[in-house]
């Protein structure tokens, strides 16, 4: 990974620069910053430019062996360690190395819990686990393969126990000789102290909704301009944030569709005039939860997830104050008629309607049964 790949943070860029050029390269430091700023994707290209055979430009060339070894991260003597989720007491990063260069190269801006969710059905919380430090202090003892400067790469040192965290302050204090430590984390201050005192701090900034919009349109054609200009605005300079909305958004709208489908046939069946009309409603809201039933049941629950929060914005909306809303164009187009329907009486009723129905769909009842009463109830409530 070359600096140029980078989003922003030229200052920090010539700072490591300067280090490198000037031959002052500190033994360890600690990228601080909050998820999705690039800090991972900065640690790489360091290192990745301290090992070039010919940098110019102001960045490492991306041709000579090295790069090339680097761009993949298959140097020999690039070394990570990360957090993940074992499966016997036995195993080390080694164990997932290869599965977490395929989601770092796929993603590099990717927050943890992407990786994990990547690396395991488990849903528990990746974890560093105590005998990767003695890996940790062996990688490090061995004499480098090729490189001017091994590197070993922390990803999130604060997922570390006690005991592994003493183990590390060990061999910061003894630093073996051409050899790079690069901390990276989101919450330094879960740090031992003694860590955060050894190490030169390196803080990474949030990036300007500015440069979040520019990498959104450089990254998806499906986002439209206003909706990436409102991601850019509420990511928070975060481009895991960012991403992780477009994907909300563009989700959205399939279920948007089925929100606005359910509520509109609802209504339907309760207000229209003739039985025949209700009758054709009726067969549609069949259909469709016919339909609905064959999505998995962690999509009908996020589904679910997705109408209480479109209700809540719904209701929201009707008091007329833009900043208290988070809409996408397309969400808000269908608000400006849906709200109304959405009153002081009913919206407590529906939003326990579709709370229920998340319940029971997560508690295995069958789909189809709960599908339908759902719409049968919401016919009372929908006038
Ligand atoms: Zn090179």
């Amino acid at each position: 990974m070359q600096f140029s790949e980078i989003v922003g943070h030229d200052d920090i860029k010539s700072l490591l620069r300067s280090q490198a050029d000037g031959g002052r390269i500190p033994h360890a430091q600690l990228f601080v910053g909050k998820q999705g700023v690039g800090k991972l994707p900065l640690a790489v290209a360091y290192a990745q430019y301290l090992n070039c055979a010919h940098p110019h430009d102001g960045d490492s060339c991306g041709e000579c062996a090295s790069c090339r070894q680097f761009a993949r991260l298959e140097h020999p003597d690039l070394h990570f360690v990360f957090p993940y989720v074992h499966k016997h007491t036995e195993e080390t990063c080694d164990d997932y190395f290869s599965s977490f260069r395929q989601w770092f190269l796929s993603d590099p801006y990717g927050a943890v819990q992407d990786w994990i969710a990547f690396q395991s059905n488990d849903r528990k919380k990746g974890e560093i686990y105590a005998n990767e430090s003695e890996r940790i202090i062996t990688t490090l003892s061995l004499k480098s393969y090729q490189a001017k400067w091994k590197t070993l790469i922390i990803w999130l040192p604060e997922r570390m126990g006690e005991a592994g965290a003493n183990k590390l302050l060990k061999t910061l204090e003894e630093p073996s000789p051409s050899t790079v430590l690069l901390l990276v984390s989101d919450n330094p201050d879960r740090l031992l102290a003694t860590i955060r005192s050894r190490v030169q701090r390196v803080n990474v900034p949030a990036l300007s909704a500015e440069q979040v919009f520019g990498w959104i349109r450089q990254h998806s054609t499906e986002v439209g301009e206003e909706d990436a200009r409102r991601v850019a605005r509420a990511s928070m300079g975060s481009l895991s944030t960012a991403k992780q909305m477009m994907e909300d958004l563009l989700q959205g709208n399939k279920r948007l569709d089925d929100f606005a489908l359910l509520m509109r046939t609802a209504w339907g069946i309760r207000n229209l005039p003739s039985l025949d009309q209700k009758g054709d409603f009726l067969l549609r809201l069949q259909e469709w939860s016919e339909k609905k039933s064959g999505e998995s049941r962690d999509e009908i629950i996020m589904w679910l997830q997705y109408c209480q929060r479109l209700l809540r914005e719904n209701f929201i909306y009707n008091f007329k104050r833009p900043e208290l809303n988070y809409l996408s164009v397309t969400e808000e187009s269908f608000s400006s008629k849906f709200a109304p329907f959405i009153n002081e009486d009913n919206i407590l009723p529906i939003m326990k309607l579709f709370a229920t129905a998340e319940r029971d769909i997560g508690q295995n009842v069958q789909i189809k049964i709960v599908l339908t009463d759902l719409a049968l109830q919401l016919i009372m409530q929908i006038k």
